[in-house]
């Protein structure tokens, strides 16, 4: 195994013009095309110049295409204190993140098309990561009117979401899927019974016991899991079903199932879903309470297994900055969520390729095709002749997580060695290279 620095020495980009590049036996893991191999690529132009298989070793340095998080929370409009368009889609950059699904749970909520367009952009104006919006699927994210689908399908939006909140209403869900179903759209669903989760902040059981807050239990997602399904195999419509940031291994069961059974449902966890597990409150305080909340070690295993084992599809951030009044205060009043773009890539890699042996091809692709599937977007590729929208990443690094990008440091990560670090980034052209925007 080579050094971090003789691997970095023989991958410096060879610069013939001012615009060509070479990256010299480079790793190329293509989702897209199922390319995987040892490359020299050259970028020139902003594109793929051309990309001939390499002989020898190779740095050690993988190339894949932009990471797309599906579940982001820009917090636009209403929430500027927290992050800002330009913070929040640096911070994607800086974690190799080209394309940002973004969550609608805003104040107010982006729930008609001249708000959804007005903030995507306002944001693809940036030049940094793209905006794919996820409009509310109810008016104000209240479970009863549904929004304007088929004129956000005229958009070319097809993924809708009340996260924050599951879909209240039985009736409003049903009617979702009859709607959607022929605009081949997806209803994302913050799995959780509202009920069953009220007044909580931590886990049920050793997190609630050791903090004295009161615990959610996981069946409070799980059941809202098989609401939701039932009321997708009532409506008979075939719509799709996206179920996120599951936490409890009885979720992603049921998921999987219903997906044996022949209905379109797919699901994704986070990546602190998989790392951590309860005790972290004791350790980092409110940077480690989210909704879902962190669960037992023994889920913690159990949902690395199963998504090893191929019945989660893909990996998302839930990335939620909070302002710092919102974080300085006891665990049972802390605002839940962490930032987590920054960091989405690395941890992903490190706990299913290194902790669980799954396939550079199959977790690349939980962070870049499933995800733009369920977004309804097409992505490039690695091949010569596209758009180069790709990120040079090095596996093996071993870096500490210290300056956050974006406007709120609420991770749990700050100040951690991570292992697995981006290099570069492209979209287009070179956004970003060893630690700069270019
Ligand atoms: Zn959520």
């Amino acid at each position: 195994m080579l050094q971090t620095a003789e691997r970095r020495i023989m991958t410096e980009e060879t610069i013939l013009t001012d615009d060509r590049k070479i990256l010299s036996g480079v790793r190329v893991i293509d989702p897209v095309n199922r390319i995987e191999g040892l490359f020299d690529v050259a970028v020139e132009g902003g594109t793929v110049a051309s990309m001939e298989p390499a002989s020898g070793n190779g740095s050690g340095l993988w190339l894949i295409p932009g990471v797309v998080d599906m579940h982001v929370h820009l917090r636009i409009p209403g929430g500027e204190n927290s992050e800002t368009l330009e913070t929040g889609l640096k911070a994607a950059v800086a974690g190799g993140v080209t394309r940002v699904g973004m969550m609608p749970n805003t104040t107010p909520a982006l729930d008609t098309p001249e708000a959804v367009s007005e903030v995507t952009a306002r944001g693809n104006s940036l030049g940094l990561a793209l905006i794919h919006p996820v409009p509310a699927v109810t008016m104000g994210r209240k479970g009863i009117e549904c929004t304007d689908f088929e004129a956000f399908s005229s958009m070319g939006i097809t993924c809708f979401s009340d996260d924050g909140s599951p879909v209240m209403n039985d009736s409003s869900l049903a009617e979702a899927f009859k709607r959607l179903a022929p605009l081949n759209g997806v209803v994302i669903e913050h799995p959780e019974v509202v009920e069953l989760a009220a007044g909580g902040a931590v886990n049920l059981g050793e997190a609630s016991n050791l903090t004295g807050a009161k615990g959610i239990p996981e069946e409070a997602e799980y059941r809202d899991v098989e609401r939701c399904i039932r009321i997708l195999g009532e409506s008979g419509t075939g719509c799709r079903l996206h179920l996120t940031h599951l936490s409890s291994p009885e979720s992603v069961r049921l998921v999987a199932q219903a997906a044996s059974e022949g209905l379109p449902v797919t699901c994704d966890v986070t990546p602190h879903h998989i790392a951590l597990e309860e005790t972290e409150l004791l350790r980092k305080g409110t940077l480690a309470k989210m909704n879902p909340p962190l669960r037992s070690e023994e889920s913690r295993r159990k949902l690395v297994s199963m998504a090893a084992s191929g019945m989660v599809s893909a990996v998302a951030s839930d990335h939620a900055p909070h302002h710092r009044s919102k974080k300085d205060c006891l665990i049972q009043d802390a605002a839940f969520g962490i930032t987590g773009l920054e960091t989405l890539l690395p941890i992903t890699v490190d706990k299913l390729v290194n902790g669980a042996s799954m396939s550079l091809m199959e977790v690349v692709a939980m962070l870049t095709s499933a995800p733009a599937s369920v977004l309804g977007i097409t992505i490039p590729g690695i091949t010569a002749g596209e758009p180069a929208e790709m990120v040079l990443f090095d596996p093996d690094e071993k870096w500490t997580f210290t300056d956050s990008l974006s406007l709120s440091g609420n991770s749990p990560f700050l100040n951690t060695e991570l292992r697995g670090k981006v290099l570069s980034v492209w979209r287009g052209r070179e956004l970003y290279r060893e630690g700069q925007f270019v």
